[in-house]
């Protein structure tokens, strides 16, 4: 059996989080591949296995488990997401390096493991923040894998952050979403983060149409959530942007206003979606929430939140966070944005130029969401 070939990719390979070429061994796929890995691989599938073992499945189980769920994809398309650039900064923690970016992973299934029977070669499906998940803990068991305690995150998840920035993907086949017919690839793996982050927040708090939602940010979350809360559930939509260049756009997407936050009367809107990188001013954002409303945060995952109880408790109002969605509504999301022509608007690149892709996100110059190709 002739070793497995190695994935080349675009790794960075410390904080300063310039990309260049790289390659890395991935997973094994089949019980054949065992025998041919280097030593680091085998310790590191070592302890995945003995992680499974430890949720009480026999142990032969847990190594068919591991080594036969896999599916392997030729990458067409990225999204870059700023979790990409966060996690490869280390401005989240410490990462392990050389990391892959690349959680917005769009491919065409070339190999599968003997136990993956949904899919078939030549499908194309989706990754997202997700590679894998137990399966079995009560999150996973009612649909809320993006919680699971076990969970591999794409990108930071355990022995080797190898995301899609790469000519292959391997990730679990159960968490693999099929991408409807009637979406291209490039349109679609923006969906696989910055989409699900979005709808499954408002699939939980928007409850009717009519409400009134204050979108904050108009990047590559805030332009999807215009879309979704538009098109899919009918609210009347608030854009709130100090960006007078992006009205127009906000406007076209299905944005109902397009203001500043100064602008929103106190206690208006019932539900606030905080979907900037962070810097925000939580007291100010509650105070633009109404009676029962709910102030989400989808980013700013390292700005402190500064506010009193009697901020929440005279009018019930609440704070949460919302990270990326589970299985069912992923597919779910992938329905209606196919039903409701519901699309990224995307800044075509090839993948060698990702280096200019992330200059141009942090530069606040991407429109709205970098969609890189493999050859263009
Ligand atoms: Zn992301
Ligand atoms: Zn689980």
């Amino acid at each position: 059996m002739a070793p497995q070939a190695k994935v080349q990719c675009f790794a960075a390979k410390d904080k300063k989080g310039k990309l260049e070429r790289c390659e890395y061994e991935p997973l094994p796929l089949q019980a054949g591949d065992i025998g041919t890995m280097d030593l680091h691989v085998v310790e590191w599938i070592s302890g995945c296995v003995l992680c499974y073992a430890k949720r009480g499945q026999p142990f032969w189980k847990a190594v068919l488990t591991f080594f036969l769920a896999s599916a392997e994809i030729k990458v067409t398309h990225n999204g870059l997401c700023h979790s990409d650039v966060h996690v490869m900064r280390e401005e989240w923690g410490p990462c392990k390096y050389p990391m892959v970016p690349g959680h917005e992973i769009v491919g065409v299934v070339e190999q599968l493991g003997s136990s993956v029977t949904h899919l078939k070669k030549g499908d194309t499906v989706g990754f997202g923040w997700f590679k894998d998940c137990c399966q079995h803990c009560d999150a996973c068991i009612t649909g809320n894998d993006n919680i699971c305690p076990e969970g591999a995150a794409t990108i930071m998840g355990g022995g080797k952050n190898t995301g899609g920035f790469a000519e292959r993907f391997r990730g679990s086949g159960n968490l693999a979403v099929k991408i409807p017919d009637n979406m291209s690839p490039a349109d679609a793996a923006p969906l696989l983060c910055a989409g699900i982050t979005v709808w499954s927040p408002i699939r939980k708090y928007v409850t009717k149409p009519g409400m009134k939602v204050g979108v904050v940010g108009l990047g590559g979350l805030g332009h999807l959530a215009i879309q979704f809360l538009a098109k899919a559930v009918g609210a009347e939509v608030f854009a709130i942007s100090h960006s007078p260049n992006k009205r127009e756009e906000a406007m076209k997407l299905g944005a109902t206003h397009f203001v500043g936050l100064e602008d929103i009367k106190d206690n208006t809107l019932d539900v606030v979606l905080n979907t900037t990188p962070g810097g925000m001013d939580a007291k100010k954002l509650l105070s633009k929430v109404g009676y029962n409303g709910a102030l989400v945060y989808l980013g700013g995952g390292t700005d402190t939140i500064k506010i009193v109880a009697f901020d929440l408790i005279p009018a019930q109002k609440q704070v949460v966070g919302s990270c990326v969605g589970g299985r069912a509504l992923m597919r779910e999301m992938f329905q209606l944005a196919s039903l409701h022509d519901i699309k990224p608007i995307v800044d075509k690149m090839p993948l060698d130029k990702c280096n200019e892709a992330v200059d141009r996100l942090m530069g606040g110059e991407a429109r709205y969401r970098s969609a890189l190709g493999l050859t263009g």
